[in-house]
C-alpha cells in the first residue's frame, strides 16, 4: 500500500502497515480470539495501576524532566542491580523513553550516520527494518535457523563491513522465543569488541524465561563499555500502552540518545512513571509468578497447538510459541493466518512479517499465549477443528 503513496518517503517504502495492527484489527472485524500481537488480556499489578491513578489524581500531569523523574531513573538503575548486577548512575546512565520502540529508534537515530549498517539477527522484530531505515540505515542479518535457532558465528563476522556501526541483539527473541547463552552473547561481543562497534540490546522480555536463564550482553567482559541496554514496563508489568521504556549505558551513549528522543517525544508518560517505578521495586515473588504463570500458559497452548496437528517450535522464553503449518496446509502463512479467523475463529501472525525474504518462512506462524487460561483452552479448541475444515475446503476444491 505505502508504496504507491507518492507522498511517502522512498526510505520508508514497502514497510506498509505492521502485521500486528492489521491482524488485531481482523480479529476485532471477525470476533475471533486475538493470539496474533503481543499484549496480555489482564491488568497488570493493582499496586501499579493504583499509583498511576494517585498520579494523576496528585496533579502529576505535566512534563516530567527529559531524561525521566528522579523516582523511576533510580528505580530502573535499582532493577538493573537487583537482578542482573549492572550498575548504572540514575542521573547520567538511565533515560526514560516512550517504550523500547523510542529507545530503539531514537538510539540508531543518534548513532548511525547516513549508508551505515546494523548488524543483527532474523527473524527481526519488525520496527528494527523501519527504525534503521528512519535513520538512513540499512539493516544486515544473521539468519537464526529452527529448531534451536544457532547461528554461525564466522558468519555474524563475516557480516560486518566497513559501514557496520552498531549491532542489535534482541534475547530473549521475538518471535523465536530463542534466549542467547552464554557462549552466544560471548561471539557476539567478541564481534563488537574486535570490530569496535556499539551493542544495543532489547531486553523487553528479560523477566519471561522457562529454559536458560537471560544473561545481559552488558555484563559481558569489556562489554558495559559499549552497550546500550534497553527494556520496558509493557512486557514485565502488562501494561503495554502505557509506553514506558528505558535505555541504560554509559553516559555519552545515554546523552546521544536523548539528543534524538527529546525532539521525538521529548517526554512521556508523566503519571505512568511513578506508577512504573513501584512495579520495579515489587518484590521478587512477583517476578517469580510472571515467569510460573506464562510457562503455564506456554505448555496449555503449546499442547493444544500440537493436538491440532501443527509442528510446535517450543520457546524458551517469551510469550510467543512459532508453529510449522506444513503438516496441516500448503497455504503460506499469511493467506493462512487472514484465513484462520473465518476458518475456526483465532487469530495469529504469519512469521514473514520477520523476515526480509518472506518466503524463507512462509511455513511459519506465531502465536502469543499471553492469554487467560480459558481463553487459551477454547483457542485450543477451536483449533482442533481445523484439520477436519481444511480436509472439507480441499473436498470442495476438488
Ligand atoms: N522489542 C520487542 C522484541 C518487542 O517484542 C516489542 C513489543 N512490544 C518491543 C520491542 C516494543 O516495546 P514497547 O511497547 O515498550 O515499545
Ligand atoms: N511486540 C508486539 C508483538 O510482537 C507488538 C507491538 C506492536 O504492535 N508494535 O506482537
Amino acid at each position: 500500500m505505502s508504496d504507491e503513496n507518492p507522498y511517502l518517503a522512498s526510505r520508508l517504502h514497502g514497510l506498509g502497515t505492521t502485521i500486528f495492527a492489521e491482524m488485531s484489527l481482523l480479529a476485532v472485524q471477525t470476533g475471533a480470539i486475538n493470539l496474533g500481537q503481543g499484549f496480555p488480556d489482564t491488568d497488570g499489578p493493582a499496586e501499579v495501576a493504583d499509583a498511576a491513578i494517585a498520579a494523576i489524581r496528585s496533579g502529576q500531569n505535566q512534563y516530567p524532566p527529559g531524561t525521566g523523574i528522579a523516582e523511576l531513573r533510580e528505580a530502573i538503575a535499582a532493577h538493573q542491580a537487583r537482578f542482573w548486577g549492572l550498575t548504572f548512575a540514575a542521573d547520567t546512565e538511565v533515560l526514560v523513553t516512550a517504550g523500547a520502540t523510542e529507545a530503539i529508534t531514537a538510539a540508531l537515530i543518534a548513532l548511525c550516520e547516513p549508508g551505515d549498517e546494523v548488524l543483527t539477527f532474523e527473524p527481526t522484530y519488525d520496527s528494527y527494518r523501519a527504525a534503521a531505515a528512519m535513520a538512513g540505515a540499512t539493516v544486515r542479518a544473521v539468519r537464526l535457523e529452527a529448531p534451536d535457532y544457532r547461528f554461525d558465528t564466522a558468519a555474524l563476522d563475516a557480516t560486518v563491513g566497513p559501514r557496520t556501526r552498531l549491532v542489535l541483539l534482541n534475547s530473549p527473541h521475538n518471535p523465536t522465543g530463542k534466549v542467547f547463552d552464554v557462549a552466544e552473547l560471548d561471539a557476539v561481543a567478541d564481534v563488537c569488541r574486535s570490530h569496535d562497534l556499539v551493542a544495543i540490546t532489547d531486553e523487553v522480555y528479560e523477566h519471561m524465561v522457562f529454559e536458560g536463564r537471560h544473561v545481559p550482553l552488558a555484563t559481558r567482559p569489556g562489554m558495559a563499555e559499549r552497550t546500550l541496554t534497553i527494556s520496558s514496563a509493557g512486557k514485565t508489568f502488562s501494561f503495554t500502552g502505557w509506553k514506558i521504556g528505558w535505555v541504560c549505558g554509559p553516559a555519552d551513549l545515554v546523552a546521544a540518545v536523548r539528543t534524538a528522543k527529546q525532539f521525538m517525544t521529548y517526554v512521556n508518560g508523566a503519571p505512568f512513571q511513578p506508577a512504573i517505578a513501584v512495579g520495579l521495586g515489587l518484590p521478587d515473588a512477583y517476578f517469580a509468578e510472571l515467569r510460573e504463570g506464562l510457562q503455564m500458559r506456554r505448555d496449555l497452548l503449546c499442547e493444544g497447538l500440537a493436538a491440532a496437528g501443527f509442528t510446535v517450535h517450543r520457546p524458551a522464553g517469551t510469550y510467543f510459541v512459532t508453529v510449522d503449518i506444513r503438516t496441516l496446509t500448503d497455504e503460506d502463512g499469511g493467506t493462512f493466518c487472514r484465513r484462520l479467523p473465518e476458518r475456526c475463529g483465532v487469530v495469529g501472525v504469519p512469521s514473514s512479517a520477520f523476515y526480509e525474504d518472506a518466503e524463507a518462512a512462509r511455513h511459519l506462524v506465531r502465536f502469543s499465549f499471553c492469554k487467560r487460561p480459558e481463553v487459551l483452552s477454547e483457542a485450543a479448541d477451536r483449533l482442533a477443528g481445523l484439520g477436519q475444515v481444511l480436509a472439507r475446503s480441499a473436498d470442495q476444491a476438488m
